[in-house]
């Protein structure tokens, strides 16, 4: 099979990307051809496909989903297409959303477009248990309409019926997965568990949102990325797919868990005003996924949050390469100094 990433330059498609060329994945037949197209966005980085980079499989073309005549062409050379390619950080698509609506809608519409135009073609969106919205109690099944809170899960929400439109209008094979929030190596540290481990390692406090209450499943990348292959390999055309991690935890608890494997104490921590529309809780029942296609995640959080630590600190250069501002930084000006 041949096979187009896109995004696989950020954290989860280079993962995705680095296990699919692995000898010994257990899931199906090694892909005869992986081709990367990414933008190299602040949040890409080629570095993150070096260990597989001589891989005589590998293609890498820089370039934009939004570019119709790349896509056109790329498409046309693959078998199957699955997308990561997203602006995925929710506090920039609060502070401004029109990149979100344009790379995580368009983007995806013209991807599907030219899958359309070359007949027979697998497109799985990667989608996110964020467009389900916030839950008190209990976990979203499939079945739940969508109720997205900020602009970024309102443009994957997006995305996901415009991927169901296709598969209803024009027969398309799409498959679509909604995780629960990731974590592992080469995240970019924007995000909670980075941006906190960064932050740590650095000596400086961490900016928790509002009481900290707000409860979140996290989900380890390999996890993800192994359900992710089980959908392209036996998922079927038209289906949605949650995919959980098994673990709950609140923010507070996320932060103990950090400050004790960096070394520091709650006094590293400083509450600042919530995010805007911060939904309280997500959880996604993971039940079809499970009974069809035999998933569950491996990986204890327990051990994959102290490798994450470990990764960054010993990764010291990849996370220090230039980034654009952080769009939210309510720290109060004392910490910054
Ligand atoms: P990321 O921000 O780390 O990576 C996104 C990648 O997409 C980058 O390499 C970037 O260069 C590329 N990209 C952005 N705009 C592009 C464009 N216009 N054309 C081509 N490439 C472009 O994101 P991630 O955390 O790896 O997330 C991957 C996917 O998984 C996204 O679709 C996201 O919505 C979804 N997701 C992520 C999480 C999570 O916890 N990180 C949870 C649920 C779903």
């Amino acid at each position: 099979m041949r096979i187009l990433v896109t995004g696989g330059a950020g954290f989860i498609g280079s993962h995705f990307v680095r296990s699919l060329l692995a000898p010994g994945e257990d899931t199906a037949a090694p892909p005869a051809l992986v081709t990367v197209l990414d933008a190299l966005t602040y949040a890409g980085d080629r570095a993150n496909l070096t260990p597989v980079a001589h891989d005589p499989r590998l293609a890498f073309v820089q370039g934009d989903i939004l570019d119709e005549g790349l896509v056109d062409r790329l498409v046309a050379g693959h078998d199957a297409v699955v997308h990561f390619a997203a602006e995925s950080h929710v506090d920039r698509s609060i502070a401004a959303g029109r990149a979100f609506v344009a790379t995580n809608v368009l983007g995806p519409q013209t991807l599907l477009e030219a899958a359309v135009r070359h007949g027979p073609r697998t497109f799985v969106q990667v989608s996110t248990d964020e467009v389900y919205g916030t839950i008190p109690a209990g976990s979203w099944t499939e079945e739940q309409p969508l109720a997205p809170s900020s602009p970024y899960a309102a443009s994957k929400a997006g995305a996901d019926l415009m991927a169901l439109a296709y598969h209803r209008t024009h027969g398309l094979d799409v498959r679509i997965t909604r995780c629960s929030n990731n974590y592992g190596p080469r995240q970019f540290p924007e995000k909670v568990i980075p941006r906190f481990i960064t932050r740590l390692l650095d000596g400086r406090k961490v900016p928790l949102y509002g009481d900290g209450r707000h409860v979140r499943d996290w989900l380890h990348v390999e996890d993800h990325c192994r359900a992710v292959r089980l959908v392209l390999d036996r998922g079927r055309p038209g289906e949605i797919y949650n995919v959980g991690g098994g673990l709950e935890l609140s923010n507070r608890g996320l932060t103990r868990r950090l400050l004790e494997l960096c070394g520091a104490d709650w006094d590293s921590v400083e509450q600042v005003a919530d995010r805007k529309g911060h939904d309280a809780r997500y959880s996604v029942d993971w039940t079809k996924i499970r009974t069809e296609l035999g998933y569950s995640p491996r990986r204890s959080f327990t051990e994959g949050l102290a490798e994450t630590v470990a990764w960054y600190r010993e990764n010291r250069s990849w996370w220090e390469r230039p980034s654009p501002p952080e769009p939210h930084l309510s720290l109060s000006a004392p910490e910054r100094n």
